[in-house]
């Protein structure tokens, strides 16, 4: 069996009594396998591409709330705009406006983060502060003319370098906490900040995290690195 069921009690445990989500991230994974964490209890699943994503909908039950986590391109918004619980990964006002577009043809209101761009590596999608407080402007400004009224932008999203120096990730962590933290106090709409995976979500639930996206310690290593 490759999913990891007494690490899945563990973690379930440690993070509802801290009151964080769990969002088990089942890309190239089976149904077999993310059926296995349902019959347990488990409800928010992660994907990061939209075929799969789409597919596995289709063939799992209607109640699973599905984060879509990955680099989403707005000409694929449509193909899951009729049920996407949360997308993680908004790294542009085009891509929110185009949410909100299908969203308003699906007649439903969809859950967005804001990607912020905390990592030294360059190849990490999202916002840079600047850039973040200027989206949320032109949101605001946007709601005032009572326009996006189907995104709800409810909180931020950031992954951090992909290191083994423990000290950079708690570092990238407290600065993507300061500034949902900044943030919230003018905006009582952001209440989730995702962050933190298999191998830094301890550090990132040390550093505010409300909502962690694991994957390779429940189902296992992937065949292929994404
Ligand atoms: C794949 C992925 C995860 C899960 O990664 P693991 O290291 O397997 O836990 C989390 N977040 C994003 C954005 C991902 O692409």
């Amino acid at each position: 069996m490759a999913v990891n069921i007494e690490v899945y009690k563990e973690i379930e445990q440690e993070l509802s009594a801290a009151n964080v989500t769990l969002v088990a991230v089942s890309k190239t994974k089976p149904v077999e396998d993310i059926m296995e964490l349902y019959e347990m209890g488990q409800r928010d699943f992660g994907e990061n591409y939209v075929q799969e994503l789409v597919d596995k909908a289709a063939q799992l039950p209607k109640d699973i709330r599905w984060h879509f986590i990955g680099h989403l391109q707005r000409n694929k918004v449509k193909y899951i705009a009729s049920f996407v619980h949360l997308v993680h990964g908004v790294d542009s006002f085009k891509l929110l406006e185009e949410i909100n577009k299908q969203g308003q043809k699906e007649n439903r209101i969809i859950n967005c983060l804001l990607q912020v761009h905390i990592a030294k590596e360059e190849t990490k999608f999202g916002f840079n502060e600047e850039e973040l407080n200027s989206v949320l402007e032109n949101i605001n400004q946007h709601r005032q003319r009572n326009q996006l009224q189907h995104v709800n932008v409810q909180g931020l999203m950031g992954m951090a370098s992909f290191t083994d120096d423990v000290e950079v990730v708690r570092g990238e962590f407290s600065q993507l906490n300061a500034i949902f933290h900044q943030l919230k106090t003018n905006d009582h709409r952001l209440h989730t900040l995702s962050m933190g995976m298999s191998g830094d979500y301890k550090i990132a639930m040390q550093k505010g995290s409300s909502m962690v996206r694991i994957g390779s310690l429940l189902f296992g290593q992937r065949e292929k690195k994404h």
